[in-house]
C-alpha cells in the first residue's frame, strides 16, 4: 500500500504523527500513516511555487497529453484503485469499479480537451489607437482539500482542471481517506514534472491549516463542510486568497400528483441512499404533493426497506456503512430527536446495525414538517424525510426556505411546471424527473451556504484562470 506523500517529485514518508486509517464496514484499522509536517507542508508549496514557472509556459497540447495519461493509468489501474477506494469507505467494490473509476477517467480526459478550447470575448480597439485583449492565465500554486465520501472522484475534480489551466497545485486529501489519492500520486509522479503535483497528508488543523494559510498558495479549492469552509476563508482573509468552495447540501425533491411515482420511488432509492446518503446531492429533503402522499409513502418505505446493506465485497450489496462511527452516531442523533417528535412517523429503518462496522439501517421518516431538523439539516446518511404540501406555491417555497443551495429536483408531466420550477428554485443544479446525474461538460456547484464556484465543465475551468486585460497603444 503506497502512504508516501508526494514532494517535488519525490515519494518520502511523512514526518509528523501516525494516523490510523479505517476500514468502516468492519471497523478496523487498514494501515497508520504519518502526516505531514510543517516544514513538509513548506516544501511541498515551495515545490509547486518553483514548477510553476515552466509548467504555467507550456502549451495546452503538452498539458493535455500528460492528462490523457494520466486519465489511461487510472484506467490500467482501475481495479487496485476501485480496491482500496471500497476498502477505505465501505462502499461496494463494484460501485466504486463501475460508477467512479470511468467517471474518474473521463474528468480528466474532459479537461484534457477543454485545456485546448478556452474561448473568451473579441479582441478590439475599445479605444482609438489601442487594441486590447483578455487573456486567461494561471492562478498559481492552489491547495486543494477533498473530503471523504467519493475521495478519488473529489480529487479528479479539484486537480484536473488545476492543472489542465497551468496551475501546479498541493494536494490534501481526507485523512479518513487518504489510499487512492496516495496511489494516484505515486502514478502521477512518472507522469507530471516534479513539483507540479504535490500531495501531503494529515488532518485539518495540523496539516490542511498551514497549508491554505501558506503565503505562496494563491488559491484554496474546499469540497467539505459548511464549517470548514467558513474556517478557510477567515483564517485566509488576510492574504485575499482566491477561494472555490463546495459545500454541504440538502436537496429538495419534489413530487406532483401528475408525476410517474414508481420512476420517482425508484429514483430516491437510488438517489437518496447511494454512497449510503452521505453525498451532498442526496435526494432526502422529499416534499411530496397530497393528492399522491399516502401511496407515495407506502410504496417508497417498501422500497427503501428492501436495499441490502453489508461488505463492500458482496455483489449483492447495495449499501454500505456510514464513514466513522462518529458519523453514525450523529446520523443517529438525527433519527432520534426526529422519531421523538409526536407527528413524525417512521416507515421503515431508524436504528444502527449491531456489529464491528459503522453501518445505518436505511430509513424514511413521513409526516416531517417545515421547521423539523431533520428537513433543514444536512444528516449526510442514509436518511430521507417526506413533508406533504398542497400546492406550486408551497412546495417553492419551501424547497426555496433552506441554507443550502446545491441540488433539487422536480417531478412533474407538466412541462411547463417543471420549467417555473427551474427558473425560481434557488440551486446550483434542478434536475426534472430525475436526480444526481453528472456529466464532465455541466457545471457541478451551489449557491447560498453551499458555496461558489463550479466543478467540471468550462467553468470550472475557468475558476482556475484569472482574467487579464492587454491593450496594445498602435
Ligand atoms: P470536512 O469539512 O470535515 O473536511 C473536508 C476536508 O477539509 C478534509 O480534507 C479536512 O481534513 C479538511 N480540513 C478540515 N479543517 C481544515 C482546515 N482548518 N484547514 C484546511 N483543511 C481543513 O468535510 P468532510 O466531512 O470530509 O466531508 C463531508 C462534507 O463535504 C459534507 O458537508 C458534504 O456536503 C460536503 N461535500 C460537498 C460536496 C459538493 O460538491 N458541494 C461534495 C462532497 C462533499
Amino acid at each position: 500500500m503506497q502512504t508516501k506523500l508526494l514532494i517535488n517529485g519525490h515519494l518520502v514518508n511523512g514526518e509528523g504523527p501516525a494516523q490510523p486509517v479505517l476500514n468502516p464496514a468492519r471497523g478496523e484499522v487498514l494501515v497508520e500513516i504519518n502526516e505531514a509536517t510543517e516544514a513538509q507542508v513548506d516544501a511541498a508549496v515551495r515545490a509547486a511555487d518553483s514548477a510553476f514557472a515552466e509548467w504555467s509556459q507550456t502549451t495546452p497540447k503538452d498539458r493535455s497529453l500528460l492528462l490523457l495519461k494520466l486519465a489511461d493509468a487510472i484506467e490500467a489501474h482501475g481495479e487496485e484503485l476501485a480496491k482500496l477506494e471500497s476498502d477505505n469507505c465501505g462502499k461496494p467494490y463494484s460501485a466504486a469499479l463501475n460508477d467512479e473509476i470511468p467517471a474518474i477517467a473521463d474528468v480528466f480526459r474532459f479537461f484534457a480537451g477543454a485545456s485546448r478550447c478556452m474561448s473568451g470575448s473579441a479582441g478590439g480597439e475599445y479605444l482609438p489607437g489601442h487594441t486590447s485583449m483578455i487573456r486567461r492565465d494561471p492562478v498559481g500554486v492552489i491547495a486543494s482539500i477533498a473530503p471523504w465520501n467519493y475521495p478519488l472522484m473529489m480529487v479528479a475534480w479539484k486537480i484536473a482542471p488545476a492543472l489542465a489551466a497551468g496551475n501546479t497545485v498541493v494536494l490534501k486529501p481526507s485523512e479518513q481517506t487518504p489510499l487512492t489519492a496516495l496511489r494516484l500520486a505515486e502514478l502521477a509522479s512518472d507522469i507530471f514534472p516534479a513539483g507540479v503535483l504535490n500531495l501531503v497528508f494529515g488532518r485539518g488543523p495540523s496539516v490542511g491549516s498551514p497549508l491554505v494559510t501558506h503565503p505562496k498558495v494563491r488559491m484554496v479549492s474546499l469540497t467539505g463542510s459548511i464549517a470548514t469552509g467558513s474556517n478557510i476563508i477567515s483564517s485566509t482573509a488576510d492574504s485575499v486568497k482566491r477561494m472555490h468552495m463546495e459545500l454541504g447540501g440538502k436537496a429538495p425533491v419534489i413530487i406532483f400528483d401528475d408525476a410517474d411515482i414508481d420512476a420517482a420511488v425508484e429514483g430516491i432509492r437510488t438517489f437518496g441512499f447511494y454512497n449510503a446518503g452521505q453525498d451532498c446531492t442526496a435526494a432526502c429533503r422529499i416534499y411530496a404533493q397530497q393528492g399522491i402522499y399516502d401511496k407515495f409513502v407506502e410504496k417508497l418505505g417498501a422500497a427503501v426497506s428492501s436495499i441490502k446493506y453489508g461488505l463492500q465485497d458482496d455483489p449483492s450489496t447495495e449499501l454500505g456503512p456510514l464513514i466513522t462511527a462518529q458519523h453514525r452516531d450523529r446520523v443517529a442523533g438525527f433519527v432520534e430527536r426526529a422519531v421523538a417528535q409526536p407527528h413524525i412517523r417512521l416507515v421503515t429503518g431508524g436504528k444502527a446495525v449491531e456489529g464491528n462496522g459503522f453501518f445505518f439501517e436505511p430509513t424514511v421518516l413521513a409526516d416531517a414538517q417545515q421547521d423539523d431538523e431533520i428537513v433543514r439539516r444536512e444528516v449526510f446518511g442514509p436518511v430521507v424525510s417526506v413533508t406533504k404540501f398542497t400546492d406550486e406555491a408551497q412546495a417553492l417555497e419551501w424547497a426555496n426556505d433552506s441554507d443550502y443551495g446545491l441540488a433539487s429536483s422536480v417531478w412533474t408531466a407538466d412541462v411547463g411546471r417543471a420549467h417555473r420550477l427551474s427558473a425560481r428554485l434557488q440551486y446550483g443544479c434542478t434536475w426534472v424527473n430525475t436526480h444526481f446525474m453528472l456529466v464532465s461538460e455541466m457545471p457541478h456547484g451551489g449557491q447560498k451556504l453551499s458555496g461558489y464556484g463550479k466543478d467540471m465543465s468550462m467553468y470550472g475551468l475557468e475558476d482556475y484562470t484569472t482574467v487579464r486585460h492587454v491593450m496594445f497603444k498602435h
